[in-house]
C-alpha cells in the first residue's frame, strides 16, 4: 500500500513537472511577433562582421568586436556586461598588407590569404618548387632533398579541381529522412583525431626543416578551395614557444593547379604583419540579465556562441551568426519585459577555433578543476547551457547529448515550433564546439540541430564567410526559439536534469 502511494505521488510529481514545462502560448506569441516584426538581427550582425572585421583570437579585430558587443549589451537593462580574461592565450597578430602575384612566365594574380600567425614576407621573390603533401610532412625526406629548396617558394600539391560537384546543390536543408537518421556528429572522428595529434607534432618540425634548407615561403590550396572559395585557417603558431617559421598562404586550387602545370613560375610576395612579442590574455564577453525571482536568481541559464573567427572574411556564419542570435534572445527577453526567474547569462567565447580555449578555461575557472577534476561550488548554480555554432541555418531540433531525462522536457518546449520546422530531438551527441566544455563539467549542455545551408560547401573557414551569406530569416527563427527556451528554463521549478559526471579528462574532436 505504502509503495502504491509512493508511486502515485511520484507519478503526480512527474506529471506536474511536465505540466509546468509547457511554454505559455501567450509568451511564445509575444516573442514571435516582436522578432518577426522588429528584429535587431541585421544591425547586430553588421556590428560583429562589417564593423569589427575578422575576429582572430587575441587580435585587434576580436577586441573591436568584444568592445562593441559589451556596449550593445549595455544599451539593454543588463545587470552586468564586460570582458573576462580566461588566462594566457598567445601572440596578438594581424596582417597589415598582403599581395601575391606571379611574375614569370607572365603576370597573373593569385587568389590568396595569409595564414594567421604567419611571419612577415618583405617583398620576397622566388621560383616555385612543388612537393607532395606526404613529402611536406616527412622531415627525413625534406632533409635529404634540402638543396632543391634554397630561395624557393614551396607549393604543396593539391588534388585537381572536382568539376563534378558543380552539378550538385551548394546549399541544403535537412529533409525529414536526414533528421530521422541523425547520428553522433563530429567534425573529426576519434580515429582521425589520433592522426591529427601526430600531424600537429610533425608539422612544425617539417616547416623548420624547410626553413633550414633556405625555403622562403609555403603556398597551398586546402580542400574545398575552388569555385571562388578559399579556405584559410591556422593549424598552429599562436603560442610563443611554437611559432610559424616561414611565411605561409592559402591559395585557390585553380591557381595551385595552374602553377603546377606551368614549368617555371616566379612569385612575388609581400606580407606585412603586426605581431606582439609577448603573449596576450584570452578574452570572453559576458553579459547578464538578472533573474526576477529572489528564490531562483542566484541560479543561471547560460547561452553561448564563439566570437572569434578566422581572417579571410568576417566570420559571419562561423560564428557571428550564433553570437547575434544569443544577443538577440537576451534583447527580446529584456525589451518584452518578460522577467525571467533565473538569471540569464550570455557568453561570447574567444579561442574556440584554436580548441575551445575560451569556454573550456571559463569552465575550469568557475565550475570544475582541470587537473583534479573536482567540481567547484558554483557549478551547481548553472541550470543549463545552450550553444549555437553550426552556421546560419535555422534550428531544426536539438542534440540531447545522451541525456534521456531532458527529452520529455524538450518535447514540450519544441511543441509550439512545429510550424517553424523545429521538432527533432535526438539523443545523439554532437561535437566540435563549446557545449562540450560544459558537458564535461556535468552541466546539462546542448547544441541545436541546424540546417546546413552552404556552411560546408562555401562559408566554413573561407573567404566567403561574410554578412551576405547570412540567412537573416533563419537567424530570427533561432532567436525566437532560444529566447523561449531560455525563458522557460529560467521559470522552471527545478534546474534541468543533469547526467552523471564523467570522470575522464576533457577531450574534444577539434583542433
Ligand atoms: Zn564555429
Amino acid at each position: 500500500m505504502k509503495i502504491l502511494w509512493l508511486s502515485l505521488i511520484a507519478i503526480a510529481c512527474h506529471q506536474n513537472c511536465l505540466a509546468q514545462d509547457a511554454i505559455d502560448p501567450a509568451i511564445v506569441q509575444k516573442i514571435m511577433q516582436a522578432e518577426f516584426a522588429y528584429s535587431h538581427i541585421p544591425q547586430l550582425a553588421q556590428g560583429l562582421t562589417d564593423q569589427s572585421g575578422g575576429r582572430l583570437t587575441g587580435s585587434p579585430g576580436f577586441k573591436r568586436a568584444a568592445d562593441w558587443a559589451v556596449q550593445e549589451f549595455k544599451k539593454w537593462h543588463v545587470s552586468y556586461a564586460g570582458t573576462e580574461s580566461w588566462g594566457p592565450f598567445g601572440i596578438q597578430w594581424e596582417a597589415e598588407s598582403f599581395s601575391l602575384d606571379a611574375v614569370t612566365p607572365y603576370y597573373f594574380p593569385i587568389h590568396a590569404y595569409p595564414v594567421p600567425w604567419s611571419p612577415a614576407a618583405d617583398h620576397l621573390q622566388g621560383e616555385v618548387t612543388t612537393i607532395t603533401r606526404e613529402q611536406s610532412l616527412d622531415a627525413d625526406w625534406l632533409q635529404n632533398h634540402a638543396a632543391q629548396f634554397k630561395d624557393k617558394f614551396i607549393l604543396i600539391e593539391s588534388t585537381p579541381v572536382d568539376t563534378h560537384k558543380n552539378f550538385g546543390v551548394a546549399a541544403t536543408r535537412h529533409d525529414q529522412a536526414a533528421l530521422d537518421t541523425l547520428k553522433d556528429t563530429y567534425m573529426i572522428s576519434s580515429e582521425e583525431m589520433k592522426h591529427i595529434q601526430v600531424y600537429l607534432h610533425n608539422l612544425p618540425v617539417c616547416r623548420k626543416a624547410l626553413k633550414q634548407a633556405g625555403a622562403i615561403g609555403i603556398i597551398a590550396a586546402r580542400g574545398n578551395s575552388d569555385n571562388g572559395v578559399v579556405m584559410n585557417q591556422a593549424t598552429y603558431g599562436f603560442r610563443k614557444n611554437n611559432p610559424m617559421v616561414l611565411p605561409e598562404v592559402d591559395i585557390a586550387n585553380e591557381d595551385a593547379q595552374r602553377i603546377s602545370r606551368l614549368k617555371k613560375v616566379v612569385l612575388k610576395m609581400n606580407l606585412q604583419v603586426k605581431a606582439s612579442t609577448e603573449e596576450v590574455p584570452g578574452m570572453n564577453v559576458i553579459a547578464e540579465l538578472k533573474g526576477s525571482n529572489p528564490q531562483l536568481n542566484s541560479q543561471v541559464v547560460m547561452l553561448g556562441a564563439h566570437l572569434d573567427s578566422w581572417t579571410a572574411a568576417t566570420g559571419a556564419t562561423d560564428n557571428a551568426a550564433g553570437c547575434v542570435v544569443m544577443m538577440e534572445a537576451l534583447r527580446l527577453l529584456d525589451s518584452l519585459k518578460l522577467k525571467p526567474g533565473r538569471t540569464i547569462r550570455v557568453a561570447l567565447w574567444g579561442g574556440e577555433e584554436q580548441g575551445l580555449h575560451g569556454s573550456f578555461n571559463y569552465v575550469t575557472n568557475h565550475f570544475r578543476e582541470k587537473k583534479t577534476r573536482q567540481i567547484k561550488p558554483s557549478q551547481s548554480n548553472i541550470s543549463v547551457y545552450f550553444n549555437l555554432d553550426n552556421g546560419t541555418g535555422r534550428i531544426r531540433g536539438i542534440f540531447a547529448q545522451n541525456n534521456t531525462a531532458v527529452v520529455p522536457i524538450f518535447k514540450k518546449w519544441f511543441a509550439p515550433f512545429d510550424t517553424l520546422g523545429a521538432n527533432t530531438i535526438t539523443l545523439h551527441n554532437t561535437g566540435s564546439t563549446d557545449h562540450l566544455s560544459f558537458d564535461w563539467a556535468g552541466i546539462p549542455a546542448f547544441q541545436f540541430i541546424q540546417d546546413p545551408v552552404d556552411y560546408n560547401s562555401k562559408t566554413h573557414h573561407t573567404n566567403l564567410d561574410d554578412y551576405d551569406h547570412l540567412q537573416i530569416e533563419d537567424l530570427k527563427q533561432a532567436a525566437v526559439i532560444i529566447a523561449c527556451f531560455a525563458y522557460q528554463a529560467s521559470i522552471r521549478d527545478e534546474k534541468l536534469p543533469a547526467k552523471a559526471i564523467d570522470n575522464t579528462p576533457f577531450i574534444f574532436d577539434g583542433f
